[in-house]
């Protein structure tokens, strides 16, 4: 195994979430935080694992930038460890990337002609490849997809119901947040053993929000499908929507397609019913009606489809919560488990405003499980090292 550090990078349009390992079997954390505000004014901040964050103002920054600052602030914390390995969070995997990936040129390119299927994101993921491989040129390159984990999907639930033709092109249901769920997953089997191999489903409630239905440790089906915006409402993301309101925008609204996508995308969801925020805190704390309806529709939306995945399954053998949202909202844990004693939930309210990791008293455990993704993407990267 080679020694050294692994940086792990998740980079957006304007902003790079970042977490710096220990190169080891099992790496060993030494900082994390992000830089906002890349462009002209960015902000780099360390979470700091004692609770002791710091943050230092970069100006002008962009990708490249950032990652040299990055470094350079987190030098202390290297110790001199050479940095032999960058993973990288990617949005979209297609059709062929099934699993982490050491990224080439030739890899990159093909990852580029899915720019189209992920618009949002994967343009960014790949801008951040292409500036690690030019700051840190001797560490190995690896690629982990969001889409990955549900590649396995059975083919009714792969596929929507257009002429087959669309499909071969790569219109499908490939579903997202995929190292969140391997994540949940690999730590169910320590803290619940005994279900860990059975009928569970996940919901990853963040900003982003989507939830995985999952029988013995595999993926068979996601309420987020060609796109991050099926599935349930999200901060800013309108989630399940009948078509026909795309064409109603289109034809009557005459909104053009980057105008739809705008309000899909940045401007629907929680932030779009309550018409005052994407974050479900202040939704919590307000007296506004529109910001308990908000609350109310995204509750409704996640019971909606966890009736659905217990269908799928045949039954339930846990239920998990994890994402900023799931981790830290006791009131839409209780909403969501309220008179779902037909499934065998029922929450322990003591444990649960306590954000304990089982909050259930019932026959199905209720598990919250802080999700990791950055520690996914280190663990794959490490092991590219090994046999580097
Ligand atoms: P992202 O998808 O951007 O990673 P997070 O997983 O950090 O998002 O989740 C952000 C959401 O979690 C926000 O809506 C925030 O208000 C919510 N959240 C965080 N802490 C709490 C809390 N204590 N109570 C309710 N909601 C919370």
């Amino acid at each position: 195994m080679s020694t050294g550090a692994i940086l792990v990078l998740n980079a957006g349009s304007s902003s790079i979430k970042f977490a710096i390992y220990e190169a080891g079997t099992e790496p060993s954390e030494l900082t994390r935080g992000f830089v906002e505000n890349l462009g002209p004014a960015a902000l780099l901040k360390f979470e700091g694992l004692n609770g002791d964050g710091e943050q230092h103002e970069l100006g002008a920054a962009d990708h490249s930038v950032a990652l040299c600052e990055i470094l350079d602030h987190a030098s202390r914390m290297l110790q001199q460890r050479p940095l032999v390995g960058v993973g990288h969070r990617i949005a979209h995997g297609g059709i062929d990337f099934t699993g982490p990936t050491r990224l080439d040129d030739e890899i990159l390119t093909r990852l580029r002609t899915l720019n189209p299927l992920a618009p949002l994101h994967q343009p960014h993921n790949l801008a951040a490849v292409d500036a690690a491989r030019t700051v840190f040129p001797y560490a190995i390159q690896i690629g982990c997809f969001d889409t990955a984990f549900h590649r396995g999907h059975p083919w009714v639930n792969d596929t929507f119901a257009l002429p087959r033709h669309y499909y071969k092109k790569g219109v499908r249901r490939y579903g997202f947040h995929g190292l969140s769920y391997q994540y949940v997953t690999g730590a169910l089997s320590s803290s619940a053993p005994d279900v860990s191999n059975g009928r569970i489903v996940i919901a990853h409630l963040g900003n982003g929000a989507s939830m995985c239905a999952i029988r013995e440790g595999r993926s068979v089906a996601s309420t987020m499908g060609f796109s991050a915006l099926d599935g349930l409402p999200m901060g800013t993301r309108c989630g399940q929507l009948d078509p026909g309101v795309l064409l109603y925008l289109m034809n009557q609204e005459k909104m053009t397609p980057d105008q739809i996508e705008n309000l899909l995308y940045h401007e629907s969801g929680l932030k779009g019913l309550s018409g005052l925020t994407n974050d479900m805190r202040m939704l919590e704390a307000s007296p506004l009606p529109e910001a308990r309806q908000a609350i109310d529709y995204f509750v409704f939306r996640i019971r909606r489809e966890l009736g659905a995945m217990c269908a799928v399954l045949g039954g339930l053998d846990a239920l998990v919560f994890c994402g900023g949202i799931g981790e830290n909202a006791a009131s839409i844990r209780t909403g969501v488990c309220a008179g779902m004693d037909w499934i065998g939930l029922s929450i322990d309210e003591t444990r649960n405003r306590s954000n304990e990791p089982l909050i259930s008293n019932g026959k199905t455990p209720v598990l919250v499980i802080n999700t990791d993704e950055e520690r996914v993407i280190a663990r794959s990267t490490a092991e590219f090292l090994c046999t580097a």
